[in-house]
């Protein structure tokens, strides 16, 4: 049995975290693949760091302070004089990388170069956090492991089929030795050799493909709350965990929002049919979450609630656009170019609306001013939208669901500004103004679910 753990970034955040971690990794059966992501808060730094400039030695003694105070705590003093060294050889690369950056100016690739060191960082510390723990952990950054990506810098995806034959060659010969490798999750190895990072959240999607590249039996990610819930707790509080999903569920309300979750995490374990669990490091004896290829149906109408925020609305007027398909695709081709996501499309007789995240609508507009003369009448951009996406088996098809969905948006005076019902079989999703976005997530929760 080998099984595939990911640790988030409040899993290897403290002291106390990083011993709960070390301890759920010890206990079980079985050989574990770990995967990590920075320390809490640790990736937004690097990021700010990249925009703010301040001086390379400062950005390395904040790092090192960070990671090596905690693990002073754990270690004992020769492991720990062991691992500062590691450490410093690391950040030594870290300084590399911040002085060629500095040099070149703007490099979205030495941005994601710099924005993977947290989880270089991490997979060093808790690979030496097992080992004082009596276990062999191994750290192994992406490169190492061969975690092959592929696409643009922070928005990269993997290649699974060659991810799977380097992990095999390379994580196999590790778990017959009874070592625990410890990876970094967040990125993948580009075609140049360079690290491209699979955007924010990325470590959940690199547990996803390693657990398919290593025909995992089994892929945990444990994080801080107790399994994929009916709604953000933090926005719900009275949300309950959901004890079992299937991938279309999870996949719809990952990609529509839910944090937990990063929106690529899915594909890859659903291709192989292998049993993902979310799990509470914090309540590790906790049920979770299991999310399979099995349909549920718990006999609930809604099973989780999520929302995008962020989001914009570009409607193109031009009369007729439903009978000039040529027009439809240029446009919709132009969004594509620009590699922007598309959450939700709609048409009337005259217009064509699409809603896409709110950074990309400069360059969207660029790439449809670029197609030259389209017949348009109008172009009109609505920003500050929100998407809220309702997940549950019975949502489409009894009657009367969606007049009660809406009367709870009704409820709280918010205007739905398009609705997409019927392209997933299992959601419902339809745009509200962002500044009642959250009240919308609350009724509907209350209507369904309760309080
Ligand atoms: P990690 O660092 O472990 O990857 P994240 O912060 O990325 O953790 O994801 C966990 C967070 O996701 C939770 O703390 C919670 O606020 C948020 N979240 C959003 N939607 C949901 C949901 N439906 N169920 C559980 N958590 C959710
Ligand atoms: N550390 C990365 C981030 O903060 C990846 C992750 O946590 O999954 O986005
Ligand atoms: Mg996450």
């Amino acid at each position: 049995m080998i099984k595939v753990m990911k640790f988030g970034g409040t899993s290897v955040g403290s002291v106390d975290a990083m011993e709960r971690t070390a301890a759920i990794i010890g206990k079980g059966e079985g050989r574990k693949i770990v995967v990590v992501s920075a320390m809490s808060g640790v990736t937004n730094s690097l990021i700010s760091f990249i925009r703010d400039r301040p001086p390379v030695d400062d950005v390395l003694a904040h790092l090192r302070g960070k990671y090596s105070s905690s693990a002073k705590v754990i270690m004992t003093p020769s492991l720990f004089a062991e691992y500062g060294e590691a450490l410093d050889t690391s950040l030594e690369g870290l300084g590399r990388a911040l002085h060629d950056r500095w040099k070149v100016g703007m490099d979205p690739v030495l941005d994601d170069t710099i924005s993977s060191w947290g989880e270089r960082l991490s997979s060093l510390t808790m690979a030496y956090v097992l080992r004082s723990k009596g276990l062999d952990g191994v750290s192994l950054t992406s490169e190492a492991a061969g975690i092959v990506a592929q696409g643009s810098p922070g928005n990269g995806s993997a290649d699974l089929v060659a991810t799977h034959h380097n992990l095999r060659r390379n994580l196999l010969p590790l778990l017959e030795n009874d070592s625990t490798p410890v990876l970094t999750g967040y990125y993948g190895c580009g075609p140049d050799g360079r690290p491209l990072t699979f955007g924010r959240g990325g470590s959940d999607y690199s547990s996803s493909v390693i657990a398919y590249g290593i025909d995992a039996d089994c892929c945990e990610i444990w994080t801080d709350v107790n399994g994929f819930m009916t709604a953000d707790p933090r926005a719900v509080p009275s949300a309950k965990s959901i004890r079992e999903m299937d991938y279309n569920e999870a996949a719809e309300l990952a990609y529509f929002g839910a944090k937990v979750l990063h929106p690529r995490t899915i594909e890859p374990v659903r291709r192989k049919g292998i049993p993902l669990m979310v799990k509470n490091t914090f309540n590790p004896d906790g049920e979770g979450t299991l999310v399979r290829g099995q349909k549920i149906n718990g006999g609930e109408i809604l099973r989780s609630v999520a929302v995008k925020c962020d989001l914009s609305i570009i409607k193109v007027y031009s009369s007729e656009i439903v009978y000039q398909p040529g027009l439809i695709s240029r446009l919709v081709g132009a969004i594509s170019d620009a590699a922007v996501n598309t959450y939700a499309v709609s048409t009337s007789l005259s217009t064509l609306a699409m809603v896409i995240p709110t950074p990309a609508v400069d360059e969207v507009l660029r790439k449809i001013d670029s197609l030259g003369d389209l017949h348009v009448e109008k172009l009109t951009v609505k920003g500050n939208v929100s998407l809220i996406c309702c997940v549950g088996d019975n949502m489409l098809n009894m009657p009367g669901v969606s007049a009660k969905v809406f009367s709870a948006v009704a409820d709280i005076g918010a205007n739905i500004e398009m609705i997409s019902e019927g392209a997933s079989d299992v959601a419902l999703n339809f745009v509200v103004p962002s500044d009642k976005a959250l009240d919308v997530v609350r009724s509907i929760h209350d209507t369904f679910i309760g309080g």
